[in-house]
């Protein structure tokens, strides 16, 4: 069954270790992020952005193949199935579909309207069990075709937000979406250190987790973030891992065509990669 984030969550601030968001696009994701969360008794969280909702068909669509999966897979560790940077309405599609976790990115709109419209939100999710999680201070790079600036955020207006009873909070302190340019100057442990001494307990979201050092994360991690989401490496492992499948001819061997073997090595090199994260955030055994 599906649980709501906050309690993983807690008990990750709490025990100085983050749970991966690992965003999910198809089957193969979701079967490679649940069968790894739970051969390493990890709690996970799957991320589903706006785009993906789409793409796999409709949100009804996502829970029903997610509560498919717990069920005959076994999966026994907490799973959150949770909206990513949603918009207004698709927080509330969420809510009806059976999420069990929502964000609302209102970071685009004037500071007065984001609290407005969270607080209304937080009474939503909070009425029927589900988690939900504020952004303060863009994210840069794009996500699905909205491109931040990677600002840091303001400590004031993160305590303003979380003040409004938000479960976790995403915070802008240098990180973007995607692959990092070469030119990137590294997180704000300033910004990221002020807002937690504001927020207190709250876990704190790392947003665009592909490609942050691995001193950098666990540096976030002792300054209060307990959530990391990561989405771009794993469509980068599973792309290289399917180009090398076809470079090497093997869709033309045998029935290496068939499409349960032709995204094997995807599937196999996403469960990888999510296995070296959950090692990194310190989330193995935590279920
Ligand atoms: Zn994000």
């Amino acid at each position: 069954m599906l649980v709501s984030a906050k309690e993983m969550l807690d008990k990750a601030k709490a025990g100085h270790y983050a749970v991966g968001q690992f965003n999910i696009n198809n089957l193969e994701w979701t079967k490679a992020i649940l069968q790894t969360a739970q051969e390493l008794n990890s709690p996970v969280i799957l991320g589903v952005s706006e785009g993906a909702g789409k793409y796999m068909a409709g949100y009804k669509t996502v829970v029903g193949m997610v509560n498919g999966m717990l069920e005959e897979l076994n999966i026994t560790v907490p799973v959150a199935l949770h909206l990513d940077h949603g918009g207004y309405e698709a927080c509330y599609k969420c809510i009806e579909a059976g999420f069990s976790s929502i964000m609302f990115d209102g970071s685009h709109y004037p500071i007065e309207e984001n609290v407005a419209k969270t607080k209304e939100l937080v009474a939503a999710a909070h009425e029927k069990g589900l988690s939900i999680e504020a952004e303060v201070g863009s994210i840069g790079g794009e996500e699905d075709g909205v491109i931040g600036m990677g600002e840091c955020a303001d400590p004031k207006e993160c305590k303003m937000v979380a003040d409004l009873g938000v479960d976790f909070l995403a915070a802008g302190i240098g990180n973007i979406h995607g692959k990092y340019p070469a030119n990137w100057k590294g997180l704000s442990f300033e910004t990221l250190d002020a807002i937690q001494q504001l927020t207190g307990d709250l876990p704190l979201v790392l947003h665009g987790g592909t490609g942050i050092p691995a001193d950098m994360i666990k540096k976030a991690i002792s300054l209060g973030v307990s959530k990391i989401n990561v989405n771009t490496e794993c469509q980068l492992a599973f792309a290289a891992a399917t180009r090398e499948y076809i470079e090497a001819g093997k869709d033309q061997q045998g029935k290496g065509y068939d499409p349960r073997k032709l995204l094997a090595p995807g599937a196999q090199a996403i469960k990888d990669t999510v296995k070296e994260k959950m090692e990194m955030f310190g989330s193995v055994g935590k279920a």
